[in-house]
């Protein structure tokens, strides 16, 4: 059977605003793309961002261009065809990675696997986990707001909060003490910048942090400053994480092998999907570092191919899959967020397309 695609791009309305250092968004725009060998379908999405540049008609330019490249080359096959596709279409991560998160479901659905346990017994990983646990992110607001939303999420069971900073020091060192306060010692919170800091400034967040007892510190300086990263991390007292300075395996290469932050954050969307993320993970690995995989305000099929990446790799120690929780409504269904841990259930990826 010939291979048949569908490239489908939809605008989704968030819950409210969402604020951060970088950017304020209404909605979140994504790029959907089915691929069926004619017996089973894989789904997977990709999200204009501005971290990669890409829009709706960059993805779905280059979607259709490597749908044409894999009919070339005859395979639906996850190691033939991602690491070639992948190096030709560097330039489209978010576009690529919504063909691999197809993929990769075509490839389990056929197994009769779920994309975790296809992973696992592809890259001889053991204790792939059924569930991962994720945060939950508290966008830029009032301190009512930070409060209403913090509540309201550890009264829903999640463990693990993401604050974002770095719009205005001042208040920002006094949220950290707050919040921690409000939640109590046994709730985890890291918090996020998204490169709004000076390395001073940052330092003195990260002190409070550890009198505070947070996780970990991400991307506090700007993303080209790499030295300004490098000596956070060398006086820090929380783990330094990069996130936007680690947008492409070449950069994973330079951060992981000198050591410029304890972790990085792995979206799939910057990397070109789950086969381009496992050579991060491996750099992390190489280096000794945390991973935290990460994720843009994106759809179900994107946030399962984060989970079931997640699950199939002990390196990875964090987990922020919560895109969709921001969105009014998203037209799939599949993926159960219940005490904030994901799990799926049946082969592939486990999400399904809904009626809207
Ligand atoms: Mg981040």
């Amino acid at each position: 059977m010939p291979l048949t695609w569908n490239i489908e791009n939809l605008t989704i309305k968030l819950k409210h605003t969402f604020v951060i250092t970088t950017s304020r968004q209404d909605d979140t725009k994504v790029t959907v793309y089915t691929l069926s060998d004619g017996q089973h379908t894989g789904i997977g999405a990709g999200v204009a961002n501005n971290v990669t540049l890409e829009t709706q008609e960059s993805m779905a330019v280059a979607l259709e261009q490597i749908s044409q490249a894999a009919v070339e080359m005859g395979s639906t096959d996850p190691e033939e065809l991602l690491p070639a596709l992948a190096k030709r279409f560097a330039a489209s991560p978010s576009a690529m990675m919504a063909f691999d998160g197809a993929i990769y479901d075509l490839a389990g659905r056929k197994a009769g696997l779920s994309v975790g346990d296809y992973l696992s017994r592809q890259f001889g990983t053991s204790n792939v986990r059924q569930t991962i646990a994720t945060d939950h992110t508290i966008g830029f607001g009032t301190w009512d707001f930070i409060e209403r939303s913090a509540r309201e999420y550890v009264q829903r069971g999640f463990r693990i909060l993401k604050l974002k900073i770095g719009g205005n020091f001042d208040e920002d060192f006094k949220t950290l003490s707050r919040l921690r306060q409000l939640v109590g010692p046994d709730i985890g919170i890291l918090a996020d910048a998204n490169q709004g800091f000076s390395v001073q400034q940052a330092l003195k967040i990260a002190d409070e942090m550890h009198k505070n007892n947070y996780l970990f510190l991400e991307q506090p300086t700007p993303k080209d400053d790499l030295p300004a990263m490098a000596e956070v991390t060398r006086h820090s007292p929380v783990p330094i994480f990069a996130d936007e300075a680690v947008r492409t395996l070449e950069l994973a290469r330079r951060i992981c092998g000198q050591k410029m932050a304890h972790g990085i954050n792995i979206k799939l969307a910057k990397f070109g999907g789950i086969r381009q993320g496992i050579e991060a993970v491996k750099l992390a690995e190489a280096s000794d570092m945390d991973v935290m995989v990460g994720c843009y305000t994106e759809v179900s099929p994107s946030l399962a191919a984060g989970m079931h990446f997640a699950r199939a790799f002990a390196r990875v120690r964090y987990a922020d899959i919560d895109g969709n929780q921001l969105m009014l409504n998203e037209p799939f269904a599949g993926l159960d967020l219940k005490q904030g841990l994901l799990q799926t259930e049946g082969p592939g990826l486990g999400i399904r397309s809904v009626k809207r």
